[in-house]
Formats: C-alpha cells, structure tokens, sequence
C-alpha cells in the first residue's frame, strides 16, 4: 500500500525583509521577499521522514497568489511528489476561516489522503487556526504542536508539547498533524531535483474545480472585519553600565521591582 501524505504549505513575507509603506501602514509586498514558511519546511521534512521507510506519495496544497509558485516548486526539489496550488481572484482577502475551507476543499478533492501535515502557524498572522480548521473542515482527527512523528501499520505517532511538559500520542490514519517550528532539520533541494521540479510544475485550481462558490471564500466568506490598523511606538529600553562592585546591589534593585525573582 501506498500511503497519500498531503503537506499544506504557505508562501510568507520573509520576516527580515518586511517593507511597511509608511502612508498606508499596509505590508508593501512588491519591496518584500517571499518564502516558504519555516514552519511548513519542517511540515514537510516530516513527511519526507516518513517516505524515506514507507512507500508514499507526497502533494503540497497551498491557497495563495501566483507568486506562490516559487514555494511549489521548492517543494518539489526537496522532494514533494505533486504540488496544486489553489489561486483564484475570488480567495483574496481571507481570514483564517475560508483559508481552511479552502485548503480542506483543495483535499477532498484528492483520490485519497492517510496523513495531512501543517506548520504549527505561520510567521505573518500566526493564528495557528488553519491546520485544526482544516481537520474539522474534514471531520478527521488532530494532533497538534507535534515532533518526533512516526508512521506504522496505520498509525501515527508523535510528541505534543504542552505547557508543561510533552505527551505521546497515537492516532489512526487519516489524521492531521501540525508539527513544530524547528523541530527537525529539512533537506536540502537537490540541483537534479530542482531541474525535474522545474519540469513537472505545479497544478493550479480555482474555486469552481473546487465547487465553491464566490460567497463562501476570500473576503466575502471571511465573518472578521478590521476595523483599524495601530503602529504601536517600540519602548527604548533603558540601559545602565555597572561596575563588578555594584552587582549585588543592582540584583537587590531588581529584585525589589520584581523584575527578576529568586529559582528553586
Ligand atoms: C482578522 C483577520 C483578518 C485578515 N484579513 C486579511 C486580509 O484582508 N487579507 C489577507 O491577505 N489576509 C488577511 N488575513 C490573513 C489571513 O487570514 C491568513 O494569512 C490566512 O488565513 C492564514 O492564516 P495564518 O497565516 O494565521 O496561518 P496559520 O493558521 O498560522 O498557519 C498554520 C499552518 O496552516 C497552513 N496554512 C496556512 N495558510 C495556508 C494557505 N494559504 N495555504 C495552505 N496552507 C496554509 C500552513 O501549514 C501553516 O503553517 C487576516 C487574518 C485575520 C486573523
């Protein structure tokens, strides 16, 4: 048996290069770089993990703008088997709910899927609700915040990081999981796999392959509203040179502020 593992992947602004136009306060995105989300790059590397013992086919869905294609490709050269991206005029504008809508329509229309992997969140909204929208768009299982992810006869198993700890779960496929960001190290593309990736392309779709209607996706399909952007002044931070001598008294200083506190 082959195993269907879906990897879903996002194209961000590349957090060092963020250009803000200082009229609109809006992201100017023609002056900004764009990436794979590093989150989405561990996502994948995951996936890979498992090919590398199982017999599987990886495709990576992504909702976004035709720039994105450069993301899909990078995924090919890493190893990807398919990459669809789901672009369409209709999607701009999307909160989190549509996006999963979306990305969960872009799915069931495969022939099949056992594993669906995502980034634990993005690096530019950061909600972190696309991964679990999707699973309950799907109506299937979830296991969130994971490493150490690992497939066998049915079954995944991964370690979830909690608050104050970790814990091991094992969930039947299909399942989605949403793995942590650096929680392992992804592979390199290939130059052999860059050209072939280059050849083989990605498969766009738009709504209507998806059977969605306009209504339902991007702004239209989108219940939150933002009523009002705020650039927030940075605090400067205060700074004080202390001579060795004067340590013990700036650590009382400190700690009378409760700015730092005792360890047991
Ligand atoms: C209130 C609000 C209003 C917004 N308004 C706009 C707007 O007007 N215009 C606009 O462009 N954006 C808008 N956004 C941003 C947009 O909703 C998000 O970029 C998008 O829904 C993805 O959410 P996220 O970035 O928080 O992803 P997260 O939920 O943090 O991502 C988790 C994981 O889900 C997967 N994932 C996320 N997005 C995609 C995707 N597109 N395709 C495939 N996989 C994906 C990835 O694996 C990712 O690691 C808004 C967001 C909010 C919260």
């Amino acid at each position: 048996m082959v195993l269907e593992i879906v990897v879903m992947v996002k194209q961000v602004p590349d957090s060092q290069e963020v250009v803000i136009d200082p009229v609109t306060m809006n992201l100017n995105r023609s002056m900004t770089r764009n990436v794979t989300n590093r989150a989405d790059e561990n996502a994948l590397e995951a996936a890979l993990q498992i090919k590398d013992k199982t017999p599987a086919n990886i495709t990576v869905v992504s909702m976004g703008p035709p720039q994105a294609e450069s993301t899909m490709i990078e995924c090919l050269a890493r190893g990807a088997d398919r990459a669809i991206l789901v672009s369409d005029r209709a999607l701009g504008g999307a909160d989190t709910y549509p996006t999963g809508l979306t990305v969960a329509s872009a799915i069931s229309k495969l022939d099949h899927f056992d594993i669906i992997f995502a980034g634990e969140e993005s690096s530019d909204s950061s909600t972190g609700h696309v991964g679990p929208g999707v699973a309950e768009f799907l109506g299937i299982d979830q296991i969130t915040y994971c490493s150490k992810i690992q497939y066998e006869d049915g079954y995944v198993t991964a370690e979830r990081e909690l608050e104050d700890g970790t814990e091991v779960v094992k969930c039947p496929t299909p399942v989605l999981v949403t793995v942590l960001l650096n929680s392992n190290y992804p592979r390199r593309q290939t130059l052999r796999r860059k050209i072939d990736a280059v050849r083989k392309g990605m498969e766009v779709w738009n709504i209507e392959k998806l059977e969605l209607k306009p209504e339902w996706v991007g702004v239209r399909g989108s219940p939150t509203i933002v009523r009002r952007m705020q650039s927030i002044k940075e605090k400067q931070r205060e700074g004080k040179k202390v001579t060795l001598e004067q340590i013990p008294d700036l650590v009382k200083e400190l700690y009378e502020k409760k700015i730092i506190r005792e360890v047991h």
